[in-house]
C-alpha cells in the first residue's frame, strides 16, 4: 500500500526535525544548532549537530547526514513508506492510502512470500532439534563442529529431511498454495514432477536486516553427492546482490565496534560468533557488490577482510577491496595461515587466542598490498614496476585526498620510490580513469613546450573548487555582498564561461539556476525535496558545512574566529578567481593543440591569443598567490 501524495505533504508540512530526533538523543543548544553524541556511532564527545533552521542533521564524526525522513529511516531500520507512517503516528495524522491493484497484488505476494518462508524456517528449525532424523544426523552434525544451542538458536538452523517431500507436504497439509511455495523459491517443479529443493541438508536461514527469512543456504551431509552447498534461487523477495549473510544478528556489535569482518560464508560468520566476535558478515555465493558495501556502512566505515590463507584467493579478491576503498570506507585487512580459513582457525585457536590473533594480525589493506606484491617482486625490475602502478592505482580509487596524500607518503617509504613520482604516477591514473586529459601524442613539431601531465590539474582539485562554489551558494546565496549585490546573482554573472565538470556539481548548479530564475530566490529545503540519491547527500552535506567550530571556540574560550559570514565577499572571490584561472589555463591548453595544427599564417595569430592568455593567467595566479613556471 503506497500514501497519497496530499498526506505526505501533510507529514512533511508538520515535521520539527528538532522533535523527531530529540525522542531518540538528548540535543543540547550551543549557537544556532543542537548537539548531541552520535546515535549511529560510539563516542564520548558531541559530533553530531542538528539544525533546526535547514531541517537537517549531519555528524562530523560518522559522517552520517540527512533530513528528519532520513534520521527516522536510519535509525529504526525503515523503509521511506514505513518511516512516513512512523512519522504520521507520531503526529497523529490519519493516512491516506492508496490501493492500485498491481501494487497491492505485489505486495500481497511478497507478504505471502515472508509467510511461508518463515513457515520453512521454523519447519527445518523443529525438524533439526526434535524429529530422529534431523537430531541424528543434522543436530549431531553442527555439534560436531562445535555449533552450541545458542547459535543454533539465533541462526535459526535447521535440517531438511532426506526425501523429495518432506517440505511439500507439509505445506500442503498447512494449506499454503503450493504456487507460492515455489516462487519462494522452496520447492521445484519441472518435467511435470513436483519436489523439495533442499533434500537431506542443514540449512542456513538468510535473513533481511529486519530478521525476516528471506531464503536459505543448505549445506549436503554426504560426501559424494551434488554440491556442497545449494541456495535458493533469487526471488521476489530475494536479491543475492543487496543481501549479507549474518548481518541482522551482527549489526549492533557492528556499530558498538565500529568495524565489520568480512568473511567467505555460512560457517565462517558462525564461527566467529562462537569465538565472541559478533561483528561478522559474508557475502556468501556473490563476489561483493557497491549494494552489500552500502550496507555496512549504514553501521560503520572501518572494514575488515578476513582472507583464507591461499594466494590465489587473496589475488582473485582485490579488486573487490578497491571497490570497498572507492566507497570512503577504511579497509584492513587480515590474512590466515595456509590452508586455514576464519572457520577452521578460530577452532583451532579457541576464543581467546583468535580475538588476539585478529587484533595484532590486522594490517591496513594498502600497506598489505604493498608488501604482497613487494615480496613477489623481489629483485624483478618489470615486476616492480607492476608493483607500483598496482599500489598506486588502489590509492587512486580512495576519494579522500588527504588520505590519498597520507598513503602515497607511506607507500614512498615501503616502495622506496620518490614521493613525487608516485603522485604524478597517480595524476596519471586518476586523468585516465576520468576521461580527461590525454598526453598529447609528439606527432607534430614542438613550437611550445608541451604541456606535461604534471601541469594539468587534478580532477580532484576541479571538484574541489566546485564543490566550493555550490557550498557558498547553498548557504549564502542570499545574502548581500559588499558592493550590494546578492551572492548569487553576482555568482552566476561572473561564472557564465565556466562549465563544471564534476556530473554533480553540475546538477545542483543547474538546479539553483532554474530556481533563481523562476522564483528569484532558492528555497534550500524545497530544492532538497525535489532531488535524491547522491545529490542529495551531497546537498545536505554542504549544507552543513558552515563554520560549526568558530561556535565551538567562542563557547568554550571566548575567542572571536571571524565567521564565514563577515570575510564572505574575500571568500567568493577567491573561489571565482580560481574557477576562472581554470578556464583560463585550459584556453590555453586548448589554444596550443590548434597551434600544432595551423599554419605558417595562422600560427602568427595563435601565438598572439596565447601570448594574451598567459597574461590574464598570470595575473589572476598573481592575485591568487601561484607560482607558474612557464
Ligand atoms: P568443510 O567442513 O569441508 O570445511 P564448509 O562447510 O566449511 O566445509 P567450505 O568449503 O570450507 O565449507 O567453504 C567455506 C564457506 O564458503 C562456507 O561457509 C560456505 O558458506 C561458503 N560456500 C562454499 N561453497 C558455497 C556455495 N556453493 N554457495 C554459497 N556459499 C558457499
Ligand atoms: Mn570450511
Amino acid at each position: 500500500m503506497s500514501i497519497s501524495n496530499t498526506s505526505l505533504d501533510e507529514i512533511k508540512s508538520r515535521i520539527d526535525i528538532e522533535d523527531v530526533i530529540s525522542d531518540f538523543v538528548s540535543l543540547k543548544r550551543k549557537g544556532q544548532n543542537l548537539w548531541a553524541c552520535c546515535p549511529f556511532h560510539d563516542e564520548k564527545t558531541p559530533s553530531f549537530s542538528v539544525s533546526p533552521a535547514k531541517g537537517i542533521y549531519k555528524c562530523f564524526g560518522c559522517g552520517k547526514a540527512g533530513d528528519a525522513i532520513e534520521f527516522i529511516k536510519e535509525i529504526e531500520g525503515l523503509n521511506y513508506i514505513e518511516a512516513m507512517r512512523y512519522l504520521a503516528k507520531k503526529y497523529g495524522i490519519t493516512l491516506e492510502e492508496e490501493e492500485t491493484p498491481e501494487l497491492l497484488a505485489q505486495q500481497s505476494l511478497r507478504e505471502s512470500l515472508f509467510i511461508v518462508l518463515g513457515f520453512a524456517r521454523d519447519y527445518f528449525h523443529r525438524l533439526l532439534l526434535k524429529e530422529t532424523e534431523g537430531r541424528s544426523i543434522g543436530l549431531s552434525y553442527f555439534k560436531e563442529r562445535g555449533y552450541n544451542e545458542q547459535v543454533i538458536k539465533d541462526f535459526e538452523l535447521g535440517y531438511s529431511l532426506d526425501r523429495w517431500d518432506g517440505l511439500l507436504n507439509e505445506a500442503r497439509e498447512n494449506g499454503f498454495d503450493i504456487d507460492t511455495v515455489e516462487k519462494a523459491g522452496l520447492i521445484i517443479r519441472k518435467d511435470g514432477k513436483t519436489y523439495d529443493r533442499f533434500r537431506g541438508r542443514v540449512i542456513f536461514p538468510i535473513h533481511n536486516i529486519t530478521g525476516k527469512v528471506i531464503a536459505f543456504g543448505a549445506r549436503t551431509l554426504k560426501a559424494d553427492k551434488g554440491a556442497k552447498y545449494i541456495n535458493s534461487p533469487e526471488t521476489e523477495v530475494y536479491q543475492k546482490s543487496k543481501v549479507l549473510y549474518g548481518l541482522h544478528q551482527a549489526r549492533h556489535a557492528i556499530r558498538q565496534q565500529d568495524n565489520c569482518y568480512l568473511v567467505e560464508g555460512y560457517t565462517d560468520v558462525i564461527s566467529l560468533h562462537l569465538s565472541g566476535v559478533a561483528n561478522v558478515v559474508a557475502s556468501s555465493g556473490t563476489s561483493l557488490t557497491d549494494q552489500q558495501i552500502n550496507l555496512i556502512r549504514r553501521y560503520t566505515n572501518n572494514i575488515t577482510v578476513l582472507f583464507d590463507g591461499d594466494a590465489a584467493g587473496i589475488k582473485a579478491s582485490l579488486r573487490g577491496i578497491d571497490m570497498i576503498l572507492a566507497s570512503g570506507a577504511h579497509v584492513r585487512v587480515v590474512e590466515f595461515p595456509q590452508g586455514e580459513d576464519p572457520d577452521s582457525y578460530s577452532r583451532k585457536l579457541g576464543t581467546d587466542q583468535f580475538k588476539s590473533f585478529l587484533d595484532s594480525k590486522h594490517t591496513d589493506f594498502i600497506t598489505y598490498k604493498t608488501q604482497l606484491f613487494l615480496s613477489e617482486a623481489s629483485d624483478d625490475p618489470i615486476k616492480r614496476v607492476e608493483t607500483i602502478k598496482e599500489v598506486v592505482r588502489s590509492i587512486g580509487k580512495i576519494p579522500d585526498a588527504l588520505q590519498r596524500a597520507v598513503y602515497i607518503k607511506q607507500s614512498s617509504g615501503q616502495l622506496e620510490v620518490d614521493e613525487s613520482l608516485l603522485i604524478r604516477e597517480l595524476n596519471k591514473v586518476q586523468l585516465q580513469s576520468s576521461g580527461g586529459y590525454q598526453p598529447p601524442q609528439n606527432t607534430v613539431a614542438d613550437i611550445l613546450p608541451e604541456p606535461k601531465p604534471r601541469t594539468a590539474e587534478l580532477p580532484d582539485t576541479i571538484a574541489r573548487q566546485e564543490r566550493e562554489s555550490i557550498r557558498l551558494l547553498l548557504n549564502y546565496g542570499d545574502h548581500v555582498l559588499e558592493d550590494g549585490t546578492r551572492l548569487h546573482h553576482y555568482f552566476f554573472d561572473e561564472l557564465q564561461e565556466v562549465v563544471f565538470k564534476n556530473d554533480i556539481y553540475r546538477e545542483i548548479l543547474g538546479l539553483l539556476k532554474t530556481e533563481l530564475d523562476d522564483d528569484g530566490a532558492v528555497d534550500t529545503g524545497r530544492l532538497l525535496d525535489k532531488v535524491s540519491g547522491k545529490v542529495k547527500t551531497e546537498m545536505i552535506d554542504l549544507l552543513s558545512e558552515q563554520y560549526e567550530i568558530s561556535n565551538l571556540w567562542m563557547d568554550r574560550f571566548s575567542i572571536h574566529v571571524p565567521t564565514e559570514k563577515e570575510i564572505l565577499s574575500e571568500v567568493v572571490f577567491s573561489n571565482l578567481l580560481r574557477l576562472k584561472y581554470r578556464v583560463v589555463k585550459q584556453l590555453i591548453a586548448e589554444n596550443r593543440e590548434e597551434l600544432k595544427m595551423a599554419g605558417p599564417e595562422q600560427q602568427q595569430q595563435l601565438l598572439k591569443v596565447d601570448v594574451e592568455l598567459k597574461n590574464s593567467r598570470n595575473e589572476l595566479a598573481r592575485q591568487l598567490g601561484i607560482i607558474v613556471s612557464d
